[in-house]
């Protein structure tokens, strides 16, 4: 079978349709945006009896949040002892701690709601391409125990056996806390749990614009839609890396970064279990990183960063070979495996490589996940929405500094993004 530049994930669900009724004149809450993000929010808004109009200009689901490698991992993007020194003890304890809680928070809506995705508790291992990266890990083994009181296990390489079937590591480190889920079974299954808690949901409506108004005296913003206008007292954005120019003061402060995965042909039980006994989410020790998992049904799943674009047609493609290229070094025994997939979505990183909370031009806004979305986004998906419900605000992201693109860079200049590739490329031979 030829490869079908497809999303694998997308041929094991339907995504629900929208509302075929007319907009409402106005709402509590405006999302723009139906991933993760907006999609927890949009469920505990609707929950806590507000009026809310979910806005998807595409399909529910459509961005990265369908399209992802379905790891729930625990840590965030940068290491800790570089968050320490950046942020300091107190406010990276108060960060460590949320990216434990979104694992919990993830667990929680999945049950809940009986989201049926395949959300198992299997750990995620990430493996040393390099002799100086396992030194490493003891190290921040030992501070992450000392200061989150979170314990990791480190594997020696004559171990390593037990956690991959691949020789070519140093070692690896194990966090048994982190998940694995099919992401568009649960991004299907917040969108009807949003629904259900009586959210509108609104796909194919593309946000245009927001504007400042006031309507008899309450709401403060008037949104143009592709389906027609309506009045909202708040407006979350939960665009991620697709954040567009209909909020310009957001999309200047988003790098967005292609990220591309295939998958192969099911895999027969003997060879699935050789590749991944314990069935980890394992990523590798680089900045141009691999990551990849077996599916539900015994794929082998294998994503990175092959292009740093966008999507398009043209970078898929390309993205098949270098990635199959790329697994075949890991694993040589799927040199005969089929590729039976391959798809690309954007990431969403801030310059500082940091998640993201706050308000700009009045409205609120929740991103930057720099590859730790699915567990981040829902959980700060939630966390917003208690500050749009007048909850006190203890989002440790919320009041970090938000850096814009150095100058001369702006990040819808996408002429820039090889050369942040060749810089990433450059780092991985380096250190
Ligand atoms: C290939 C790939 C692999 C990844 N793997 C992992 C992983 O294994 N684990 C992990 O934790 N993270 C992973 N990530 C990152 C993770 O998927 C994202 O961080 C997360 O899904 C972001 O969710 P979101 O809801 O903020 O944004 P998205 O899911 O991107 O949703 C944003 C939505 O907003 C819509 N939108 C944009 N502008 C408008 C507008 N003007 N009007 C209406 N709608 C609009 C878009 O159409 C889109 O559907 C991966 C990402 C990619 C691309």
């Amino acid at each position: 079978m030829a490869i079908q530049e497809k999303n694998y994930w997308l041929e094991t669900v339907t995504m629900p349709a929208g509302e075929a009724r007319p907009l409402p004149e106005n709402v509590d809450v405006v999302v723009v945006g139906s991933g993760v993000t907006g999609l927890s929010a949009a469920r505990v808004l609707a929950k806590r009896g507000l009026s809310v109009a979910v806005f998807e200009a595409e399909t529910f689901g459509w961005g990265a949040s369908s399209r992802n490698g379905g790891m729930v991992l625990t840590g965030l993007k940068l290491p800790v002892p570089q968050l320490m020194a950046r942020y300091g003890r107190e406010p990276v304890q108060r960060m460590y701690e949320a990216s434990l809680a979104s694992i919990d928070c993830v667990e929680q809506v999945v049950r809940e709601e009986q989201i049926d995705c395949y959300f198992s508790r299997c750990g995620h291992l990430e493996v040393a391409c390099k002799q100086a990266h396992f030194d490493g890990y003891a190290e921040s083994a030992a501070l992450i125990a000392r200061e989150f009181h979170h314990k990791l296990r480190i594997v020696a390489k004559s171990e390593l056996r037990a956690e991959i079937g691949s020789d070519i590591y140093h070692g690896g480190l194990v966090d048994e806390m982190s998940a694995g889920l099919n992401p568009a079974r649960y991004v299907a299954g917040l969108a009807m749990a949003a629904k259900r808690a009586g959210a509108g949901m609104f796909d194919h409506a593309r946000v245009e614009q927001v504007a400042r108004g006031d309507h008899n005296g309450g709401a403060k913003f008037r949104v143009r839609t592709t389906k027609g206008s309506v009045w909202a007292r708040e407006v979350l954005l939960a665009s991620g890396a697709y954040t567009s120019n209909a909020t310009p003061a957001l999309r200047k402060k988003i790098i967005p970064i292609g990220s591309y995965i295939i998958a192969t042909e099911v895999l027969g039980r003997e060879l699935a279990r050789e590749l991944s006994p314990k069935n980890r989410m394992i990523y590798d020790s680089k900045h141009f990183l691999y990551y990849y998992r077996l599916t539900p049904d015994n794929r082998m799943l294998f994503g990175g960063r092959a292009a740093f674009f966008p999507e398009t047609e043209r970078t898929v493609r390309q993205s098949a070979e270098i990635l199959r290229r790329g697994m075949i070094r890991v694993y040589p025994q799927l040199r005969d495996s089929k590729v039976e997939f391959v798809w690309g979505g954007t990431l969403d990183f801030a310059f500082d490589v940091m998640p993201h909370t706050g308000r700009t031009d009045g409205m609120y806004y929740a991103l930057g996940y720099a590859g730790h979305g699915v567990a981040m986004g829902t959980y700060l998906g939630s966390k917003i929405a208690g500050v749009i419900l007048g909850e006190p605000n203890a989002i440790p992201f919320d009041r970090i500094p938000f850096p814009s693109p150095p100058i001369g860079l702006r990040s819808g200049h996408t002429w820039a993004l090889p050369l942040a590739g060749a810089y990433y490329k450059l780092l991985d031979w380096v250190s």
